[in-house]
C-alpha cells in the first residue's frame, strides 16, 4: 500500500464484529485488543450505547491503556463516549429536540396504524426514543430474529412506512433501519457524519484512517464512509473481519511500524 499510514481504524458493529445485536465473539475480542495496543479504534454503529456496552465492552475486558484508545460512536456518532479513567463515559449527545420528538414518535405511531402496521403482539417497545434518534420496530426491540425476518421479507412494509411518514416530517431524515425498523434523525447524519467528527475528536486525518464494513454496497449503511474518501474493506460477517485483521490489517501495521 501506498498510502498515507494507517492511524485509525474503525468498524462498523453488526455484522462485522459481530452477529446483529449479539456479543464479540472470542477471535474478534482478542484481535481487537491486539490492534489496540497499535492504533486507537473507534466503533461506529446506527445502534445505541446499550448495545455496544453489551456486544463490545462487556466482551473486550480492556486494560485502562488500551481502554484510552478506544473511541464509541453509538447513534452514527451523534453521541460520543471515551474512557475517562474510571469508566466510558458519554462525551456529548445531540439530541432532537423536543417538538422534534413528538412529531417523530406521532408520525410513526399513526401511520403504522393506518397501513395496518401497528403489530399487537410485540416483544418489548414498538416506539424507542433514543434522545438522537427516533426507532420503530415493528414487533418491539426483543423480537426474536426469526419472527423480524418473517415480517417483512421483500423490505416493502417498513419502506410503505419510511415513506409516508418522510412526507409528514420534511425536515428530518426518515429511513428504513433493520429488518423490521424504521429510524429518524436530523437530517444528514450517517457513518460518513460520524467519520467527520472523528477528525477532530480523535486528532486523525480523514487520509490517515481505515474502516471496515459489511454494508459499503451501494444504498448499505456503511456507504457513505466509502464515499467520504476513507480507505475501506468489504466483509461478509465477523469471520471475514476476524482472517482480514489476522492475515492482512496486524501484519501491514506492524510493517508500517
Ligand atoms: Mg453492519
Amino acid at each position: 500500500m501506498t498510502d498515507a499510514p494507517i492511524r485509525l481504524v474503525a468498524f462498523d458493529l453488526d455484522d462485522t464484529l459481530a452477529p446483529s445485536k449479539s456479543p464479540l465473539p472470542d477471535p474478534v475480542a482478542d484481535l481487537l485488543r491486539r490492534l489496540l495496543a497499535r492504533v486507537p479504534v473507534c466503533v461506529i454503529s446506527g445502534g445505541q450505547y446499550a448495545q455496544f456496552r453489551h456486544q463490545v465492552l462487556d466482551r473486550l475486558e480492556l486494560t485502562p491503556e488500551l481502554a484510552a484508545r478506544l473511541h464509541l460512536m453509538p447513534t452514527c456518532g451523534t453521541q460520543y463516549y471515551r474512557w475517562d479513567g474510571t469508566e466510558f463515559a458519554q462525551v456529548y449527545a445531540e439530541t432532537l429536540t423536543e417538538a422534534e420528538r413528538d412529531a417523530a414518535l406521532a408520525a410513526l405511531e399513526e401511520q403504522a396504524r393506518a397501513l395496518g402496521l401497528w403489530e399487537t403482539q410485540t416483544w418489548g417497545p414498538v416506539l424507542e426514543d433514543r434522545g438522537s434518534q427516533i426507532t420503530f420496530s415493528a414487533l418491539g426491540q426483543a423480537a426474536p430474529v426469526d419472527a423480524k425476518a418473517a415480517w417483512d421479507p421483500t423490505g416493502a412494509r417498513k419502506g410503505a412506512l419510511r415513506d409516508a411518514v418522510a412526507v409528514l416530517l420534511p425536515d428530518l431524515e426518515v429511513r428504513s433501519g433493520g429488518s423490521t425498523s424504521v429510524d429518524i434523525t436530523r437530517k444528514g447524519i450517517d457513518k460518513a457524519y460520524g467519520m467527520r467528527a472523528l477528525v477532530d475528536l480523535a486528532g486523525v486525518p480523514l487520509a490517515e484512517m481505515f474502516f471496515v464494513g459489511d454494508r459499503l454496497d451501494e444504498g448499505g449503511n456503511d456507504r457513505p464512509v466509502l464515499d467520504l474518501g476513507v480507505r475501506c474493506h468489504a466483509v461478509d460477517g465477523w469471520e471475514g473481519t476476524v482472517a482480514y485483521l489476522r492475515d492482512e490489517l496486524l501484519p501491514l501495521l506492524d510493517a508500517q511500524g
